[in-house]
């Protein structure tokens, strides 16, 4: 792999990557990443540049919810089919109140299924290293979805 600024060659290393959104800091931790031993630019896979925008979007968006949300709304930030939300609902696997008839969410739970409750950068940090391992089954099909959607 060639260097596009310098035309140098790059070196595969393991590392840190930070970033900055609405004042917070996010890391992914042991992104591998493409430096330029010449100039030190430095270049990502494009899986993981996607899983990073995906993140930080999530980030961003999850903010933008009510704090009570509904079922579209729950559909919506896991990009799923209302069925699905009603399947899981029956499946008992989503934190939910009946009122009426209506199913509602407490948004701050069901963020909490993705990023942890107040450690976002940690379950960052475990996608980022996603080799199988890391990531239940449920989270990695949520987030293969958001993937193909980009
Ligand atoms: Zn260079």
């Amino acid at each position: 792999m060639q260097c596009y600024i310098c035309s140098g060659s790059m070196a595969k290393v393991q590392k840190d990557v930070e970033t900055t959104w609405k004042g917070k800091t996010v890391i992914f931790k042991g992104l591998d990443v493409y430096v330029c031993t010449a100039c030190g630019e430095e270049a990502y896979e494009p899986d993981d540049v996607k899983a990073m925008q995906y993140f930080i979007e999530g980030a961003i968006k999850k903010d933008e919810y009510p704090e009570i949300m509904n079922v579209a709304e729950v559909a919506d930030f896991f990009r799923v089919s209302n069925q699905t939300v009603y399947n899981m609902l029956r499946a008992g696997k989503l934190p939910a109140v009946k009122v009426g008839r209506e199913w509602r969410f407490v948004r701050d739970e069901i963020k909490a299924m993705v990023f942890g409750q107040g450690q976002e950068s940690q379950s960052i940090e475990l996608v980022a290293r996603d080799n199988g391992a890391g990531l239940s089954k449920k989270d990695a099909d949520i987030i293969s979805k958001h993937l193909s959607d980009m």
